[in-house]
């Protein structure tokens, strides 16, 4: 029996059911290749794929509507593979199994694929909708959005002709997305030189645990506490008022996370451990005060421990505490479009102590403005270069400037407004979409993001809301339905 039945708008539900048969994790899409060229050509519709795997299938103008603009669909074609430990699920072979509860829809011991599987089943509903009266609209499906944007980042500027473009890849219902931000990394790496620890040291083992940490593009404006920033105070005032010498330094973890915790290593002569103690302990107050509630949980603690093989040389400490004194972390400009978006922000990402006496610190830069990322890039790199290290940055990825004046806003805009009787809210967000990427490539391109509610998304958890599908579905038809003609009149 079809669990799906029952579900409105049944085709969408149909061809979702049939999406989560097929395994499709990130960069082994062969099979949802295949089956997207299959039904266009059962369907006779139009398709090509370019070389890195991206497919489009075009529905045709109805007769009479051939002037109006062309309308591209996106979606993605893979998906994140995430399970229960105790769930037996073979990602190569086995269909994920959809179970229908109360409002929602979600799969049994994994993830559903309803990111991005309901964007795939609507395009492919849309393409097979014979009471649809169109313009040209052209289903873009990318591969590989969840580990790289491969996909994406190597579509070719003639892949399709549309200059409308709907993203069907959010998750948030009454929500319309019309901007996210760009983003890269910058690295800088230190040498130093080891020292002998002299007779009579003490070693003092400092640890910095329980802050929030949280995603470097979602939360940087929260005020959350860095662990690399509050070590690095904690050192560099040490260093002020004591004879201390480091010997190690590792905090964060992830480039796109706010550093939770870290650590250091420091060496002092034995008369000041006491007083370095009770200083540390007054920092440790301090501190979180400062924070207040928002990190009641962050712990500073310290110990004696063991002497260290050697301490790193004067002149290289002094340089790499004041380089991550200067280093600035989190949001740098609010949006002058948006109220209350992140337009450009920086992540103090990490510090490591590695082999062969090199230190290597991470940070991660994100704006919806590409000249704004690269400056505060430039920034961060003129910290750690003063500092004497090497600083590498990645390629990265562009961003999609919001556009308040964008047609498609006005046009999904009115349709919700005439559908639901209330305003969806219009957003940006400040991490990155495959919009990003097709926004650079596509020069002046308009696009608008929207989708069904989802949650939990990459997690066993995800689940889809039944309601929001057809809504999701009534909004992108009555949008396609209000699609204008190419010159303004001209009909
Ligand atoms: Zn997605």
């Amino acid at each position: 029996m079809n669990i799906f039945n029952q579900l409105t708008p049944y085709p969408v539900w149909k061809f979702f059911g049939e999406i989560c048969s097929i395994p499709r994790l990130s960069k082994n899409e062969a099979r949802i290749r295949k089956y997207l060229l299959d039904f266009a050509r059962e369907n006779g519709l139009e398709a090509k794929e370019d070389r890195i795997g991206n497919i489009l299938i075009i529905k045709p103008a109805s007769p009479g509507l051939q002037n109006r603009k062309t309308v591209v669909l996106q979606s993605h074609m893979d998906m994140v593979g995430e399970k229960n430990a105790d769930y037996p699920h073979d990602w190569n072979t086995d269909p994920i199994i959809p179970v229908v509860s109360n409002d929602w829809v979600s799969a049994k011991g994994t993830t559903l694929g309803a990111d991005d599987g309901m964007g795939i089943a609507s395009q492919m509903a849309i393409l097979t909708d014979k009471e649809l009266k169109a313009g040209r609209i052209e289903c873009l499906f990318t591969v590989d959005e969840e580990s790289g944007m491969t996909g994406a980042i190597n579509i070719e500027p003639d892949f399709f002709s549309g200059r409308i473009l709907i993203n069907l890849d959010s998750e948030d219902e009454g929500v319309l997305y019309i901007g996210c931000a760009g983003g890269m990394d910058t690295v800088g790496t230190m040498t130093y030189k080891p020292r002998p620890v002299a007779l009579g040291s003490k070693a003092i083992s400092i640890s910095l645990t329980g802050l929030r940490g949280g995603h470097s593009g979602d939360e940087i404006h929260k005020g959350y506490g860095n662990s690399v920033k509050i070590m690095n105070r904690l050192l560099w005032n040490l260093s002020n008022s004591f004879n201390i010498s480091l010997s190690s330094f590792d905090g964060g973890n992830l480039r796109n996370a706010i550093p939770r915790e870290s650590f250091a290593t420091i060496v002092v002569d034995s008369q000041s451990i006491d007083k370095i103690s009770q200083w540390t302990d007054n920092f440790y107050r301090e501190i979180l005060e400062e924070l207040g509630e928002i990190e009641k949980d962050l712990k500073i603690t310290h110990r004696e421990t063991g002497l260290p093989p050697f301490i790193m040389d004067k002149e290289s400490q002094d340089k790499l505490l004041s380089a991550l004194t200067c280093c600035p972390h989190g949001a740098i400009a609010w949006s002058k479009e948006m109220e209350n978006l992140v337009e450009t922000s920086t992540n103090l990402a990490s510090v490591k102590f590695g082999d062969d006496n090199k230190i290597k610190i991470v940070t991660t830069q994100r704006s919806s403005i590409e000249s704004s990322k690269r400056d505060v890039a430039a920034m961060v790199e003129t910290c750690l270069s003063l500092a004497g290290a090497v600083v590498i940055h990645s390629e990265g990825y562009p961003g999609w400037r919001p556009n308040m004046n964008s047609e498609i806003l006005r046009i999904t805009g009115n349709s919700y407004k005439k559908l639901y009787g209330r305003s969806p809210n219009v957003r940006a967000i400040h991490a990155g979409l495959e919009c990003g990427l097709i926004f650079e490539k596509f020069k002046g391109i308009d696009m608008i993001s929207f989708g069904p509610t989802i949650r939990g998304a990459h997690t066993p958890e995800e689940k889809i809301e039944i309601r929001t599908a057809k809504m999701f579905w009534d909004l992108l038809i009555d949008v396609i339905n209000n699609i204008p003609v190419k010159q303004p009149g001209n009909y």
